[in-house]
């Protein structure tokens, strides 16, 4: 608490705050020096499919390897660099990155399978999202329907009509378009029926621990098989326990993603496993 000139003028000193704003301003001065010095890292988390088990497609997942504060997850950056918009270079290096290690599978004769990319929110307001990602598919000469372009459902709905239009260009291109976090919030059913997707993605918080109430089974199956009809590929992410992989398999979802199976994982250990597990181009995806 400090009294200023003014002797009615009070200002509160929330330690929290002003620790937040100089972690901010510190990741901020080196954002930029970091990509170039490769600290920002991918991981990858297999996606399986539930009748086999075997791996039918990974997301990638940024990791930043920071010299002082060490391995930060993307909830610690990403928020920052939505604001700052350096989420607009990030997602790119992820992408390319993504592309160069699908042309390096391909060029070794290892399996593949798709990748899925996240976008941010942030890129809706661009004019050359689609060309940017058609130029870098182009370079590395990657098929497009090995990537998985994600946006939130909250993106989606957030820049509805942007949003559609994307979806519509990078679809007739061949990407997969995917709609991440379905449940989190809206479980918009007229976003299902405008626009146009090929993979499904529930949230993880459509689980909890216990088994879910007849309620929730009825919900939970009804938006499985809506979304099959509509001929999406549903994944369910978030899945830690048994229960849930026997429950999501008797609802018929078609992959799973999460911690029962596999953590997110630095590339070349992905490559061993997927080298014994994979089952390339399973599910997704499905028929157009
Ligand atoms: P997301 O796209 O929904 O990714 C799934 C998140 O759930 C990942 O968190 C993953 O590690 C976590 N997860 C997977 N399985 C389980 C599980 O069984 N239990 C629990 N509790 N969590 C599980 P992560 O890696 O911390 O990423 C968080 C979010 O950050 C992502 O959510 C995505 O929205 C965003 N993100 C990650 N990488 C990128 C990126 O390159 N670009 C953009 N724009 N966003 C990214
Ligand atoms: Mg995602
Ligand atoms: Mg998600």
């Amino acid at each position: 608490l400090a009294k200023t000139a003014h002797e009615r003028m009070v200002c509160f000193y929330d330690e929290k705050l002003h620790e937040k704003i100089l972690f901010e301003k510190d990741m901020e001065s080196h954002m930029v020096s970091s990509l170039e010095k490769n600290e920002f890292v991918i991981y990858l988390q297999p996606k399986y499919g539930l009748v086999d088990r075997k791996i039918a497609g990974a997301e990638a997942l940024v990791r930043w390897n920071h010299p002082t504060r060490g391995f930060l997850g993307p909830n610690d950056f990403i928020p920052l660099f939505e604001k700052n918009h350096f989420i607009l270079e990030l997602d790119f290096f992820v992408f390319e990155s993504v592309c160069r290690m699908l042309r390096r599978w391909m060029d070794e004769g290892r399996p593949v399978v798709p990748v899925a990319v996240n976008f941010s929110r942030v890129h809706l307001l661009t004019n050359d999202f689609v060309e940017q990602l058609i130029a870098l598919v182009d370079k590395y000469q990657i098929p497009p329907h090995y990537l998985e372009i994600e946006l939130t459902e909250s993106a989606y709905i957030s820049r509805f009509h942007n949003a559609l239009q994307i979806a519509q260009r990078l679809r007739q291109h061949g990407f997969l378009m995917a709609m991440d976090d379905f449940g989190a919030g809206y479980s918009s059913l007229n976003s299902l029926k405008s626009l146009p997707l090929d993979i499904l993605k529930l949230d993880k918080n459509f689980f909890q621990e216990k088994e879910p109430t007849p309620k929730e089974t009825i919900i939970i199956e009804n938006i499985v098989r809506l979304a099959k009809q509509l001929n999406l590929c549903v994944v369910s992410e978030g899945v830690e326990l048994e229960w849930q992989a026997e429950f999501l398999c008797s609802v018929d979802c078609d992959l799973v993603q999460g911690y029962l199976f596999s953590r997110p994982i630095p590339v070349t250990t992905f490559e061993k496993i997927l080298m014994e597990h994979a089952q390339p181009l399973l599910h997704c995806p499905p028929e157009r």
